[in-house]
């Protein structure tokens, strides 16, 4: 489906590049847009289309349009902005935002975007950079069943799951709460395993014991070879992990939720962006606990 149109692509950082760069080999044709010009000319080189605007991207694909952008507020610009995809699109357009933003955020789009008779639905994915270029993102989607249903295939082309989660807002709660998870379980790991380095136990031999049993997460699996050789390196840049934690702060307190180990392992993250680290890889949480105790985990 969609085939035979131009498929629009917005917001080609980290995440969004391979995910367009995936949705060309799958054959797709492409109008891609990006305020930075790097990507957009590596795009070109593959095929795709440049547009000028957010806009020109809704005006020249038919039938699809994707955005990856960092936050609520370059969303809420990228669709209902003056020169944004609301003002180019033709009625009857589907926008699938990939961003994670929060789920109020996705409701107010959802239902500018309704008025102009254009489909949208909010569809986060984890994951990370490496899912991203190999086409196996975790995607968890909210707005419309039927609109869901007729996307479907074309997620599959740049993840390995999608889930209908519910009405508009729901994939980006479901994000919050994969965003919890996985912020807690690195600063688990980050905590344990400088323990272990400071009490004169091998961290390599840690993890190779421990993996296979019930502490063993994709998180530890994906963080800890990387602590151990010290590369914090983005992937996930602390400073996005922030803005997600915040919004499930904001969110949780709406709807009458305390989240006492979120706002602390947010304390952490708030110390490390005042210690210069908010654009390393989130795995960097670990030098947060290496500060206090006075080691480093390495091999
Ligand atoms: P990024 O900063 O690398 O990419 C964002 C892109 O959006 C940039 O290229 C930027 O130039 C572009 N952009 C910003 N404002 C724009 C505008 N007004 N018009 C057009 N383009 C604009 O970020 P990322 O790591 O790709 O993350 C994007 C989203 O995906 C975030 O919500 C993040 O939380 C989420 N996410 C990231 C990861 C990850 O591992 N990096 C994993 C899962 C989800």
């Amino acid at each position: 489906m969609f085939k035979e149109e131009k498929v629009g692509f917005i917001g080609l950082g980290i995440m969004g590049k391979p995910m367009a760069k995936n949705l060309i080999k799958a054959g797709y044709d492409m109008v891609v847009y990006d305020i930075a010009e790097e990507p957009v000319k590596e795009l070109v080189k593959l095929g795709a289309t440049a547009a000028n605007s957010s806009r020109e991207v809704a005006e020249q694909c038919n039938g699809l349009l994707f955005t990856m952008l960092p936050n609520s507020p370059h969303v809420k610009a990228v669709l209902l902005g003056d020169d944004g995809v609301l003002t180019g699109a033709r009625a009857g357009t589907i926008v699938i935002d990939t961003s994670s933003i929060a789920p109020l955020a996705s409701q107010e789009v959802y239902h500018a975007a309704k008025e102009k008779g254009v489909h949208y639905l909010d569809a986060p994915v984890s994951g990370g950079e490496p899912k991203a270029v190999d086409g196996t993102l975790a995607i968890m989607v909210g707005g419309d069943e039927d609109v869901f249903n007729q996307v479907e295939d074309i997620l599959l082309i740049v993840g390995g799951s999608a889930v209908y989660c519910g009405e508009s807002g729901s994939g980006n709660t479901t994000k919050l709460a994969n965003q919890i998870i996985v912020a807690l379980n690195i600063a688990a790991v980050s905590e344990a395993f400088v323990l272990a380095q400071k009490a004169g136990v091998d961290p390599e031999k840690v993890f190779n014991a421990i993996k296979g049993g019930l502490a063993g997460s994709t998180v530890m699996n994906a963080k800890v070879p990387l602590a151990l050789e010290g590369n914090f390196k983005p992937g996930f840049r602390i400073e996005l992990h922030i803005k997600d934690l915040l919004n499930a702060i904001d969110t949780a307190h709406e709807v009458g939720v305390p989240v006492p180990l979120t706002a602390g392992v947010m304390e952490i993250m708030q110390a490390l962006k005042v210690d210069g680290k908010s654009k390393d890889d989130h795995g960097g949480i670990i030098q947060y606990y290496e500060k206090l105790a006075g080691v480093q985990v390495r091999k």
